[in-house]
């Protein structure tokens, strides 16, 4: 069972900020903004790269769910603003093998990424 599954199962605590049957949203333990959330699906896929045709509407959903909690947040209007990251294996950062969007917001994140 990785991390998050262990979050899902609530086998390890997390501040949860939005829950449905498909996905789950909790703040990273680590922050690298002001605002940084996972949203992630509850079924374990460990990596988009890995996700397949019967996972289209799931992954269509955590996007929407990522941007029905930045409305949330009041960071949906185009002058605050957010980013979504999916890092996939080891170049691009991957540390946890379960698929997460990163929605990181609050600050003005430099482009390129670093
Ligand atoms: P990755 O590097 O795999 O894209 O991102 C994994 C993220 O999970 C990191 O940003 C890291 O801070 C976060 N993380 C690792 N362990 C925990 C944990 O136990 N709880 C929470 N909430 N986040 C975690």
């Amino acid at each position: 069972m990785t991390l998050f599954e262990k979050i899902i199962a609530r086998e390890i605590p997390a501040d949860i900020v939005y829950e449905d049957d498909q996905a789950l949203v909790f703040k990273d333990i680590a922050p690298q903004a002001p605002t940084h959330l996972l949203v992630i699906p509850k079924k374990p896929i460990p990596r988009v790269g890995e996700a397949g045709a019967e996972d289209q509407a799931l992954l269509g959903h955590l996007l929407l769910v990522a941007g029905k909690v930045a409305e949330d947040l009041g960071i949906r209007s185009t002058d605050k603003g957010f980013r979504l990251v999916i890092n996939h294996g080891a170049n691009g950062g991957e540390a946890v093998p379960h698929l997460h969007i990163h929605l990181l917001a609050g600050r003005k994140l430099e482009w390129p990424p670093g």
